[in-house]
């Protein structure tokens, strides 16, 4: 059976059981809008993971409509495959620029590319190839530009604990997140159909949660207003009996205004 026939049947099956036009047509779009989303899934979750069956699973998760839908936006992975790959790839290149902005192994003073000594302590920071005549780093085995073996270090200096080393590398990650995240990378992604309407679904929910939250606090001052011109009318009814009181209460008001602002 094919896809317009099942539509067809579908369409039948619905007018034939007596529902009116508007039925019709919801159930319409709400299949349509049901098929979308869940091809938006398989299509959102091929940028997110290469796992074939992961990818079915979210599948089957989406068809479950609007409570699948929600849990799927939980349960996906919250980086795609692109975001993961250019995260890295900043996060190298951030290594390599820091590199030589190291502190100092024996005294702790910042140090900059190009330095050889120490500024403070004169502590040795690169050796000269015997071969070339290239600075190399001193723990380098090899020189790095003719691959002479070098003489082995003289003494170890106190290395830098791992955790130390993992805590700058977790920073220079999160640097390159927040780099990626805000787009500054030159990289975008593709854009197709399925995808936009993905997208603005997720952007009407947060829109249409947005609007129900204003209209409930304005219901709320509106009844707040109401409550308030009920007891200023009533005062004001009271107040016709004695002009000067009313006048009195008038002055009090704009005092108590002034107060407020
Ligand atoms: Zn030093
Ligand atoms: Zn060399």
């Amino acid at each position: 059976m094919g896809f317009e026939e099942f539509i067809l049947n579908l369409v039948e099956g619905v007018a034939s059981a007596n529902y009116n036009m508007l039925g019709t047509a919801f159930m319409l779009i709400s299949i349509v809008f049901w098929l979308v989303v869940t091809s938006w899934i398989w299509v959102d979750s091929d940028e997110r993971t290469t796992n074939k069956w992961m990818r079915f699973f979210y599948v089957l998760i989406g068809l479950i409509p609007v409570l699948g839908w929600i849990i799927y936006l939980i349960v996906r992975p919250s980086e795609t495959i692109d975001e993961i790959y250019w995260g890295d790839l900043e996060r190298r290149y951030l290594k390599y620029e820091a590199k030589d902005l190291g502190d100092c192994p024996r005294c702790g003073t910042q140090l900059f590319p190009g330095f050889i000594f120490c500024p403070n302590c004169k502590k040795r920071l690169k050796r000269k190839c015997s071969e070339c005549g290239v600075y190399v780093d001193m723990e380098y085995k090899y020189c790095t530009n003719c691959g002479n073996k070098m003489q082995k270090s003289i003494k170890k200096e106190k290395e830098v604990s791992k955790e130390e080393m993992q805590k700058q590398i977790e920073e220079t990650k999160e640097e390159a997140h927040e780099t990626v995240k805000s787009k500054k990378s030159k990289y975008k992604t593709e854009e197709n159909f399925i995808n936009r309407v993905g997208e603005s679904v997720i952007k009407g929910y947060k829109l249409l949660s947005k609007k129900v939250g204003e209209i409930l606090s304005k219901k709320k001052e509106e009844n707040v207003n109401d409550d308030e011109k009920k007891r200023v009318k009533k005062e004001e009814h009271v107040g016709k009996k004695d002009e000067s009181d009313k006048q009195d209460r008038k002055k009090y008001y704009t005092r108590n205004e002034g107060h407020k602002k």
